[in-house]
């Protein structure tokens, strides 16, 4: 289980980082989902679309606050080399 880390500071509207719009990091908690070399990527689920893009959600608790489901929308998820190669790199 993931614990949510504070961004609970209660912000009307948080704005989603770019790494959220492009599915590289959970909308609902912000952890990133690029894995690290040596590690397993996180299981996240496509929960929803920002300009025609999947964002993503950790299975379970952030998915289903995001899109209602623990498993996310019925998607097939865009694979996280292609979200990668999406990203604008700065
Ligand atoms: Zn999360």
């Amino acid at each position: 289980m993931y614990s949510q880390h504070s961004i609970a500071g209660h912000r009307r509207s948080p704005r989603p980082t770019a790494e959220m719009t492009y599915g590289l990091a959970c909308t609902m908690c912000g952890r990133d989902l690029r894995a690290p070399a040596d590690k397993p990527a996180p299981d996240a689920v496509p929960v929803g679309h920002v300009e025609e893009r999947q964002t993503f959600a950790c299975r379970g608790v952030c998915a289903r606050l995001a899109s209602g489901s623990a498993d996310g929308i019925a998607e097939e998820p865009v694979s996280l080399e292609e979200r990668i190669a999406a990203f604008p790199k700065a």
